[in-house]
């Protein structure tokens, strides 16, 4: 028989690419999802397939299905979209949680949830690694995403413990690639879609913040392995690519890739942003045997090819 997974949020960007994964591999993917930032267009390629199936919902309303395994990536996930209803942010991470482990638990499932380097916050540790607690403001306009991203981790752990779930809990650093939204805010399709129609590349603050980014199929082949790992591996696992690099040097880098002529000009730095983010990877190599393989020059190629076939 089939193996029946959940993807909650398998119409956004990374849950597609993911859902398209577990169809490869022969899974039956139960794509779950209230397109709040997820589109059909994006589960085009998995439609008329008969082992996918999509159903709109909103996981913080209850869901009685079977299945063995749920990927739980429901949340928005840029800051314009998350913030846009941060009490619906909140309750999708927490009440959300709570629906898909309640479900875990009556099917016997394994539950992955696709957490955050935002349980970081501004970190006072570099590289970041999982032992670190973070340094999260509670009360500012990114708590709604980061504190609802600890609880969920939270809540995971208390099932784990109190009812014998075999969970996995997987850190995604910043992602791009194909399907992000062309207007969500997130720096890497706001610099290409900017680059490519000539406007000014939006750099918030003076630019010397730093990430660190990771390409989708990469973040979605640790998700995989993380939900293949041992019963006893429950994570928190990072899972991002560690190579550096300021905010300026991705304007630079994106300018110079789609040839534009764009000139940078600098806004006002949100609150709380954080000045530093890369991840230490050590326990993904070790436990899940995962290193990213596609480097950041390869994968924006990628990206800007997409973008310029949708715009
Ligand atoms: P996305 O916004 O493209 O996808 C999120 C999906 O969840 C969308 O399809 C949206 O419609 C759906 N959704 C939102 N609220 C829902 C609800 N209440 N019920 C059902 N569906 C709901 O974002 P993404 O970049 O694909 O992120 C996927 C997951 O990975 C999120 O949980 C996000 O927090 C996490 N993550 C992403 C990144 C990144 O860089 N992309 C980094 C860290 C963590
Ligand atoms: N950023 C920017 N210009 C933009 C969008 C984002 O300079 O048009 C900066 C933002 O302030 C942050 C970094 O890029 O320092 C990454 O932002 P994003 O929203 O993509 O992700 P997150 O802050 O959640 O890591």
């Amino acid at each position: 028989m089939l193996k029946r997974v959940i993807v909650t949020g398998g119409a956004g960007f990374i849950g597609s690419h993911l859902c398209e994964k577990l169809v490869r591999e022969n899974f039956e993917v139960l794509c779950i999802d209230n397109y709040f930032t997820g589109t059909r267009k994006n589960l085009s390629a998995l439609i008329d397939k008969p082992i996918f199936e999509a159903m709109r919902h909103d996981i913080t309303f209850p869901l009685y299905v079977e299945t063995d395994q749920i990927y739980n990536l429901a949340c928005p996930a840029s800051p314009i979209h998350y913030q846009s209803d941060p009490v619906q942010t909140t309750k999708t991470s927490v009440h959300g949680s709570i629906n898909m482990l309640g479900l875990a638990k009556r099917t016997n499932a394994r539950i992955l949830q696709a957490s955050t380097s935002e349980v970081y916050g501004d970190p006072q540790v570099h590289p970041q690694i999982e032992t670190y607690q973070g340094n999260v403001n509670p009360i500012g306009p990114r708590a709604c995403y980061d504190e609802g991203k600890r609880c969920a981790e939270t809540l995971f752990f208390d099932y784990h413990r109190q009812h014998n779930l075999v969970i996995k809990i997987g850190r995604i650093f910043n992602t791009f690639g194909p399907r992000m939204l062309p207007n969500d805010g997130r720096v890497v399709s706001n610099f290409i879609v900017q680059a490519l129609t000539g406007s000014p590349i939006s750099i918030y603050g003076d630019g010397s913040h730093t990430r660190s980014f990771c390409y989708v199929s990469d973040t979605v082949e640790a998700l995989f392995l993380l939900m293949s790992s041992q019963n006893n591996f429950t994570g928190p696992v990072n899972i991002g690519n560690p190579s550096e690099l300021s905010i300026l040097e991705l304007a630079e880098l994106i300018i110079k890739k789609t040839g534009s002529s764009s000139k940078i000009t600098h806004k006002k730095i949100p609150i709380d942003d954080p000045t530093r983010r890369k991840p230490n990877i050590s326990l993904a190599k070790e436990k899940l045997g995962w290193i990213p393989k596609v480097g950041l020059e390869e994968g924006l190629e990628k990206t800007i090819k997409y973008f310029k076939s949708i715009l």
